[in-house]
């Protein structure tokens, strides 16, 4: 839990300023009502206009002292705390860059979002707070109870009556808000979760008339975070109308016993006043503390889910410097024994896949939805760790690469085609630092030259978070193109030209190969007839390898392949 404070880095002098002027602030506040008492009851002359305004000066001035220290070390925690909550979100963000799609899969996109977000929120809040209470609030709570004693011992049962109440109030409070704020959190994760599924898939949603559907899973989650809400204001709110209601009876009881006690001789005026004002001060610090109190257990929930992600080592790292191996690029892909379970899975998604991908050579893998053909696309570049068995590319386990090294070599198109938002250009060369005829070439090969320049800005065209403002297609060629750019030594191309027409496809596939001639190619696909002439054709039946081979054998031999390419050619075709 602690190990959070690390974040603290250099602050530790402004934290230790913030206490000191904050206990500086404390001791003025303690030390007025005494002076004050002082006064009152030795009387002021009267017409001495200088003594006046001398002890009139000193007064203010303490109070200014105190009320400046407040303000500076409001200012300094105010600032500590944003910058704590920044360097937070800074290491909470490079871990989450760092996760594989193992540890995504785990802790759900959402949560990442609410953890990255209001989770840091809430800690910079407690930081905050218990930065300028740590000192002032218990240092003015007891130094307020000596005092009081001090000037008032035959009326401090009224202040151990008065203390307990409050405390009684506030533990009342504490009891019921702590376990709400703990379910807060959990309800936050999932309206954002319900937000963020609504929002990006507000096009399938509005086709299927899915609205209200849509609309009751969102109203469920808001009004169980409404009713939490609620719940915790209402309490909350009880809070400050009760303990003024102590403070303020606390005052009359005193003030009517007081009187007495004046007009008895047994308390001077001065030190009633006193007395009066410190009760005032303890109580309210209990108030400040027990505020402070309430945040705790929603800040230690945070910092539990922040420290999760903390903590979680990625499944992939880069191995050890000295373990890296840096083969010669040439682009062979080797799968050897390779089983692989999805975490949380039960059943292997792929079963002992075993295959050579050769460089100069097209490798197709097809199979039916579900066969296992992307799961074994994402293992290469390492987005998920084989189970059992090895991945080898170019004779080295691709553990053992370094990671930035391996993808370098890949040229991958996901069957998910991912744009980001900024333009045409960024989204080629993403990043890399690559020149503009690079860029223009790669889109050409890609065939989507035509198209970038039918549009008005041409490679400056704008496109939308997630590609939404391209079509599918489109955004099927500037993928393509990404993957292009840098002539990489291994293409994976998932399901790369489903969106594609014939026409576009076999100039895609002309211009592509003159590209790739002398790299690796993987290409997923569930098009017969585009892979006719690969080289060698990989036939995935439910996670297993159920023929190797060229069309014309897998059509003799290869059962499922003949049913695949059956339902898809023509009688002729066929043989
Ligand atoms: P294909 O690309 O051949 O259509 P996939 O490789 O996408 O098939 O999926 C293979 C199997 O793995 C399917 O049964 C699918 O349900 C499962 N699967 C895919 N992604 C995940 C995931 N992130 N977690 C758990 N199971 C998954
Ligand atoms: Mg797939």
């Amino acid at each position: 839990m602690l190990n959070i404070l690390k974040f603290l880095k250099n602050d530790w002098w402004k934290v230790t300023l913030v206490f000191f002027l904050t206990f500086a602030q404390a001791m003025a506040n303690l030390y007025l009502p005494s002076y004050m008492s002082d006064i009152v009851n030795v009387g002021i002359p009267t017409g001495n206009i200088s003594y006046i305004l001398k002890i009139g000066g000193i007064m203010l001035s303490i109070a200014l002292i105190g009320i400046i220290c407040q303000v500076v070390a409001r200012f300094i925690s105010s600032k500590v705390s944003a910058g704590f909550s920044a360097d937070i979100r800074d290491a909470v963000f490079t871990k989450v860059e760092s996760f594989s799609l193992a540890e995504f899969d785990r802790f759900s996109t959402a949560s990442l979002i609410t953890r990255c977000t209001n989770d840091i929120t809430q800690v910079q809040h407690f930081l905050d707070m218990t930065l300028r209470m740590a000192i002032s609030a218990p240092m003015t709570a007891i130094g307020g109870i000596i005092m009081a004693i001090r000037y008032g011992q035959n009326l401090s049962w009224i202040l151990v009556i008065s203390c307990t109440a409050i405390i009684a109030v506030m533990s009342f409070n504490f009891l019921f808000t702590v376990p709400r704020f703990r379910q807060m959190q959990t309800n936050v994760d999932r309206l954002n979760l319900i937000t963020r599924e609504n929002l990006s898939g507000i096009r399938v949603i509005r086709a299927f008339n899915a609205q209200k559907i849509q609309d009751d899973k969102f109203n469920e989650a808001n009004v169980s975070l409404t009713r939490l809400n609620l719940i915790i204001g209402r309490i909350m709110s009880a809070l400050q109308p009760m303990t003024i209601f102590i403070m303020n009876i606390t005052t009359v009881v005193v003030l009517w016993l007081g009187a007495k006690l004046v007009a008895d001789l047994s308390i001077q005026v001065g030190d009633l006043m006193a007395f009066i004002q410190y009760v005032m001060q303890i109580m309210f610090s209990f108030q400040m503390l027990s505020m402070t109190f309430i945040i705790i257990p929603r800040a230690m929930v945070s910092v539990k889910r922040i420290n999760e992600i903390l903590d979680t080592e990625p499944v992939i790292k880069n191995p050890r410097q000295e373990d890296i191996k840096i083969p010669e690029n040439i682009g062979n892909v080797e799968f050897r024994n390779v089983t692989f379970i999805y975490p949380n899975a039960l059943e292997p998604a792929l079963k002992d896949i075993s295959f050579i991908a050769k460089p100069n050579e097209v490798t197709a893998i097809i199979g039916s939805t579900g066969s296992g053909k992307s799961t074994l696309a994402n293992l290469i570049p390492r987005l998920y760790d084989a189970t059992y068995g090895n991945i080898y590319v170019d004779g080295v386990d691709v553990k053992q690469f370094d990671i930035k090294n391996l993808r370098e070599r890949i040229g991958y198109v996901p069957q998910k085609n991912m744009l980001f938002s900024g333009d045409i250009e960024s989204n080629i060369s993403f990043g890399r630092d690559i020149s503009r005829d690079e860029i223009l070439e790669s889109a050409s090969i890609a065939q989507a030259s035509e198209f970038i320049n039918n549009k008005e800005e041409g490679y400056n065209h704008y496109i939308a978070q997630g590609g939404t403002n391209v079509s599918g297609g489109q955004k099927q060629r500037l993928s393509i193109a990404r993957a292009l750019v840098n002539s990489p030594k291994i293409y994976i191309f998932d399901d790369s030209f489903s969106s594609l027409d014939f026409h576009t496809e076999s100039k895609l596939k002309n211009a592509l190969s003159n590209r790739t001639k002398n790299s690796t190619v993987l290409l997923i696909t569930q098009r017969v007839s585009t892979i006719i002439n690969a080289d060698q054709i990989i036939v995935l039946d439910s996670g297993r390898v159920v023929g190797i081979g060229k069309h014309q054998d897998l059509l003799e031999k290869c059962n499922v392949y003949y049913e695949i390419a059956s339902s898809q050619l023509t009688k002729e075709e066929l043989v």
